[in-house]
């Protein structure tokens, strides 16, 4: 499922982020940029040591924000490594981090020049945000986000289960 907004695409596909092929993909790090389970594991095992060799040298990143690495050997040139918020409950500020992560992203990357980046459900594996909310906060974040800048050409978000996809192609109809 796609749509456009202004000259650029949002783009929702079922798959693993690793075989992206977009400049940048996005990781789902803790904030000691340490490596561990789920998504963080795999773009460190698929990209190699060069990626922790920089995330070591650039030593962690706050909630809600995010830095950028080489691809290492991935296809994507580069990783964004951004640090959701742990879901306590909804009364912590999660919605306004999850935002912040992924605006924190998208502005890396056109800082960079780069045009195109891939995302996977920040904040919805180990860290326990709901579904259907957490997907609602990235696409409504990306929509706003190529509204104002047409320098970023897709934006796709790349889901790793059929019931993740399931969850973003329903909050992406609203937006249509
Ligand atoms: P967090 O700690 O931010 O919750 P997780 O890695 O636990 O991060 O989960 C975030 C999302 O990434 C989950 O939807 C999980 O299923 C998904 N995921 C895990 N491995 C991959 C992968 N290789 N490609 C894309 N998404 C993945």
């Amino acid at each position: 499922m796609q749509i456009e907004i202004n000259q650029g695409l949002i783009v929702l596909a079922e798959g693993d982020i690793t075989e992206e092929e977009t400049d940048a993909i996005v990781n789902a790090a803790n904030s000691r940029l340490r490596g561990g389970a789920g998504v963080d594991g795999a773009i460190h095992r698929a990209g190699g040591p060069s990626i922790m060799a920089e995330c070591r040298r650039i030593g962690g990143c706050l909630t809600g924000q995010a830095v950028i690495t080489t691809g290492g050997e991935l296809k994507a040139k580069h990783v964004i490594h951004t640090v959701g918020p742990v879901y306590r409950g909804g009364t912590r500020g999660e919605a306004d981090l999850l935002r912040s992560a992924y605006l924190s992203s998208l502005k890396l990357a056109t800082a960079g020049g780069l045009k195109s980046i891939a995302f996977p459900a920040i904040s919805t594996g180990v860290y326990g945000y709901p579904l259907a909310e957490a997907a609602r906060i990235a696409l409504a974040t990306a929509i706003d986000y190529l509204r104002d800048h047409t320098d970023l050409e897709v934006v796709r978000f790349v889901l790793f289960d059929r019931r993740t996809y399931d969850a973003f192609a329903g909050e992406l109809k609203k937006f249509i």
